[in-house]
């Protein structure tokens, strides 16, 4: 399999064919994107014909459109049966691309579809990395209406707990932003708080974005919530955001799934925006999710007005963020394949 290759190590893959060659495979894997090996016109055609099974490490098993085309969720299947799920947002600015990083989550989350659905296995830097060159190469032939014609933005939210899967996300990281380019910055990693990987994360070179999913503001309600909770209270969450906002000199992102009578409550919001304050933290609220497994259910109109608004009033630095993919289960919380147990619809690509 190419992408499961180092790319700096393509050439043993090769056999006697000139160095160069490695080269030219590589701009192709990293920086050209093409569906197929077919595509790749600077090399031999018995080399291309050679590669073609070895291109994606996974099928594609559904792709879904949403959001009058500018939501585009796959299904990528690895051979040994495991889900990897990604999902596209174009705007007309950028490009984002939400990938997985494990198939399935052992974090169990109450409200989060994936956590409900358990732990299926960590995924490799190559699975990680060739789902944004697939949404790249996909891009390029199937463009979004008034959207940039490339993945301009990658964030960690699709299943999975990334730094639980941590070696593996950071060569992805290093491939992404020394291999294919991309701007670190413009590459978000989203954690429940597993701490030891957000002080990895901060020694790391690169200056990606960390968003720590909080949903409670007091360990009592937020134990009821992330499991983690437990091992890694808020306090230790926060000391170890801290360093990482020292270190990288970036501000982080709190999300918080609203959900209704359990998290919204003013006293939650008051509490928010102490700890978002303190942190010089920017707090991305989204309506949640519901997900078939769990009663929660997403805040009413008015008290997602006064939640923001409590929020403001405290000092925070808030946004409502819209949700995407809700029509294709593709929105956040919602994966949670495993398995060929589960119906979707299927669209042609
Ligand atoms: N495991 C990481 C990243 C994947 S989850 C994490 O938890 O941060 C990506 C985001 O989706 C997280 O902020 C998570 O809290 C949020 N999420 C999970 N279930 C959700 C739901 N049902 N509705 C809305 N957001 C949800
Ligand atoms: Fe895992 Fe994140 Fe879902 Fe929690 S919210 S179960 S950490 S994917």
């Amino acid at each position: 399999m190419l992408y499961e290759t180092p790319p700096e190590e393509l050439g043993a893959l090769l056999g006697d064919t000139p160095a160069y060659r490695a080269d030219q495979l590589r701009q192709w894997l990293y920086r050209d994107f093409v569906l197929e090996t077919t595509a790749m016109t600077n090399l031999p055609m018995p080399l291309r014909e050679q590669l073609a099974p070895e291109l994606w490490p996974f099928t594609v098993e559904v792709a879904q459109d949403g959001d009058a085309g500018r939501t585009r969720k796959w299904l990528f299947r690895a051979p040994d049966g495991a889900s990897i799920e990604a999902v596209l947002m174009g705007y007309d600015d950028r490009v984002t691309l939400c990938v997985s990083s494990q198939a399935g989550c052992a974090m169990g989350c109450t409200f989060c579809a994936t956590g409900q659905f358990g732990f299926e296995r960590h995924l490799t830097p190559g699975e990680i990395v060739a789902q944004v060159a697939y949404a790249n190469a996909h891009l390029k032939t199937r463009p979004m209406p008034s959207s940039p014609r490339r993945v301009t933005n990658v964030v960690f939210m699709g299943m999975g707990e990334p730094l639980a899967n941590y070696p593996r996300v950071e060569e992805s990281l290093r491939r992404m932003v020394e291999v294919m380019d991309m701007a670190a910055r413009s590459i978000t990693v989203s954690t429940v708080g597993v701490v030891p990987g957000i002080r990895r994360l901060a020694a790391a070179p690169w200056q990606v974005g960390l968003a720590v999913s909080l949903h409670a503001a007091d360990d009592e309600l937020r134990s009821t919530l992330v499991p983690l909770n437990d091992r890694y209270p808020l306090s230790e969450v926060m000391a170890a955001c801290h360093e990482y906002f020292e270190r990288k000199g970036r501000r982080i992102t709190i999300e918080w799934a609203l959900m209704k009578g359990t998290n919204d409550s003013r006293d939650q919001a008051v509490k928010l925006a102490a700890i978002a304050t303190e942190l010089g933290a920017h707090v991305n609220v989204i309506n949640l999710n519901p997900t078939p497994l769990s009663h929660e259910q997403p805040t009413e109109r008015a008290a997602l007005s006064t939640f923001m608004s409590a929020l403001e009033a405290a000092g925070a630095n808030a946004t409502l963020r819209a949700t995407r993919g809700q029509d294709i289960d593709g929105a956040c919380g919602q994966l949670r394949s495993r398995g060929s147990d589960r119906p979707l619809t299927i669209t042609t690509e």
